[in-house]
């Protein structure tokens, strides 16, 4: 645990990753230390021992380690055969991978809007955007708090669709009893050191029910490599694989992972209680239990608020400052306006979370917000 000198003048940092970090340092250490013992450095026993732990962590039969969570959407996309001439519906408030990893298979991604409350994909646009050339939709578990389940799947088995999720933010996130990771075909989890189960480095998995659909995953992160003989290359792959330290490092955090997301839960909770009105943060759906990967509020006059924070030392961030429609690299593939999408970005502010901030800190960033002009 981190104790963090309360004083008005500390700064609050946004994320402090030496911080979060360091509560590991003893069992990062010696794992560490069994990988390089072992001398296997990719793939090996770290990383299976890794893969039998995530995939049990998601209540899901089958999890591949790979470099990243980009990747592992790309390899998602590539074992399931979409790519030239297919569409993929996906909400336009995501990070901007979530599109790449659809372009990058040759797919188009079709934009669509987001609800008001949640900010998370609005089934309803989900479903006026599916047409001939669909065949996958992204559900996006934005923010650490999960897509309502049960109209994408319904969407998506009507139509004939893949259901795939981006849980990049939502390690541990559950919505009634289903967990992040079990909700589609397959899901991408990335494992980038600011995520909530984050690697001292790049590392992402893919977790899946689907054996055969798994197993082609792993072969395409492998230069295609037969699963009995690796000399034998089925079809040309890539390399994607998962490094033996990074899965030591991520076995190593993983039994502190819910703990770590009841912390964030706590301080959200100090955060929901001590806003100023007029600061709301962006709630999931009351059936949600989210893994809270970010604080999000919703304030006009951002740019006066944001100045205010600076002076007093409180970090901030903005995810995301423009909508994937809008980024010059997908502009392309606009259509309508996604008004909700657009008015969110100029309004959305993640605020100072992370798994030992003390509720001191949280009420001190909720007063700094009362004084700020606005
Ligand atoms: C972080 C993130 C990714 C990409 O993960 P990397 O490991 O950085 O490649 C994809 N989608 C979302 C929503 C993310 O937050």
């Amino acid at each position: 645990m981190t104790v963090l000198d309360t004083a008005p003048s500390t700064r609050i940092p946004f994320l402090d990753l030496a911080a979060v970090t360091s509560a590991h340092r003893d069992r990062l250490e010696e794992a560490w230390r069994s990988v390089v013992d072992d001398g296997r450095f990719v793939g090996g026993p770290a990383v299976e021992r890794f893969e039998t732990e995530f995939s049990s962590f998601c209540g899901v039969g089958h999890a591949v380690g790979v470099a990243n969570g980009t990747d592992a959407l790309e390899l998602i996309l590539a074992g399931l055969s979409i790519g030239d001439g297919d569409e993929v519906v996906v909400p336009t408030n995501t990070f901007v991978a979530t599109v790449e990893a659809i372009c990058a298979v040759g797919a188009v991604p079709r934009f669509v809007d987001v609800r008001p409350d949640t900010l998370l994909a609005d089934p309803d646009a989900v479903a006026d955007a599916v047409g001939p050339r669909t065949a996958a939709i992204v559900a996006v578990h934005l923010f650490g708090h999960m897509s309502d389940p049960e109209p994408l799947r319904r969407i998506a088995r009507a139509r004939g669709l893949a259901l795939i999720e981006d849980a990049a933010q939502a390690h541990g996130a559950r919505y009634g009893s289903v967990s992040a990771g079990g909700v589609g075909v397959a899901a991408a989890f990335s494992f980038y050191p600011g995520k909530n189960l984050g690697a001292l480095g790049d590392a992402g998995a893919v977790v899946s029910d689907d054996a055969d659909l798994a197993a082609r995953i792993r072969r395409l992160a492998d230069h295609g490599r037969s699963g009995t003989d690796r000399h034998v290359h089925e079809e040309s792959g890539r390399n994607s694989r998962l490094d033996a330290l990074q899965a030591a490092v991520l076995s190593a955090k993983l039994p502190a992972l819910p703990g770590e997301n009841a912390g964030r839960t706590r301080a959200v909770e100090v955060y929901r209680r001590h806003l100023p009105a007029g600061i709301d943060l962006v709630e999931a759906a009351d059936e949600a239990v989210p893994a809270h990967h970010l604080a999000v509020v919703r304030v006009a006059g951002r740019r006066a608020v944001t100045e205010h924070l600076d002076g007093a030392g409180i970090g901030w961030g903005i995810h995301y400052p423009v909508p994937c429609h809008r980024q010059p690299a997908f502009a392309r593939f606009a259509g309508d306006p996604l008004p909700v999408a657009e008015a969110a970005a100029r309004q959305i502010l993640s605020l100072p979370l992370s798994p030992h901030l003390s509720d001191d800190l949280v009420e001190r960033v909720c007063s700094t917000l009362a004084e700020a002009p606005r």
